[in-house]
């Protein structure tokens, strides 16, 4: 019953719980000053499926209104963490990433999703390539060719040949997430199905998946480009 998160609690004299869904699909708790934390849980608890249908919904918004703007403070996902986008009328190449933010050349700002997205593709293709050679030497589950996709929300994929394939978006997932949809698709090629088996090979390579997973389904939302 551990398992709804609660972003947020704000204790102040009052009588009453309130629970409210915030338009990033967060969930914050009011609730009275000593109230304790079981207590609060088990409030959450009993209103899971009103909060679930709540967030689904604050997603979905959520996708149809962040419409990148490509403007100066903005921020952009990469490996799980928001950096601000700074334009500036010098740069070349067009697009550069400082570890701290992204600098965009002005000449480029019309074109910036395009940028954006070859930025990300060229970073998606060389971390996940590394990636998937550190898990196949450490598993010996031998694999063919890597491609990257535009999927929407097919994060990865594995052809009958050993070819795998995984969408640029999962560039802007922790590097721990990324790991877990790598091993997912390399255990494919010996297990195709999600049986037991499937699992268990998947666990051997990446301990704690289950986290990684769950973190996927509750987050992918914030890969929409
Ligand atoms: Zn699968």
């Amino acid at each position: 019953m551990d398992d709804i998160k609660i972003d947020k609690i704000i204790r102040t004299r009052r009588r009453t719980f309130a629970l409210e869904i915030k338009s990033d699909a967060s969930l914050i708790v009011r609730a009275p000053e000593h109230a304790s934390y079981e207590t609060i849980q088990k409030i959450v608890y009993k209103k899971r499926f009103w909060i679930s249908e709540k967030q689904k919904l604050a997603k979905e918004k959520y996708k149809k209104t962040d419409q990148k703007e490509f403007v100066n403070g903005e921020g952009f996902l990469y490996l799980g963490n928001i950096y601000k986008l700074f334009i500036t009328d010098k740069t070349y190449p067009p697009i550069i990433f400082d570890n701290n933010s992204f600098i965009l050349s002005s000449e480029y700002v019309e074109n910036a999703r395009e940028v954006f997205i070859g930025w990300y593709k060229k970073q998606a293709y060389s971390k996940i390539s590394e990636r998937v050679a550190r898990y196949s030497s450490s598993s010996g589950i031998k694999y063919n060719k890597i491609n990257i996709t535009n999927a929407q929300k097919r994060w990865g994929s594995c052809s009958i040949k050993g070819n795998l394939n995984f969408s640029w978006r999962l560039i802007m997932a922790p590097l721990k997430v990324i790991d877990y949809v790598v091993v997912h698709e390399l255990a494919h090629i010996e297990e195709r199905n999600h049986s037991r088996k499937f699992w268990d090979k998947v666990k051997i390579m990446l301990p704690d998946y289950k986290k990684h997973k769950n973190w996927l389904k509750e987050n992918e939302y914030l890969f929409f480009f």
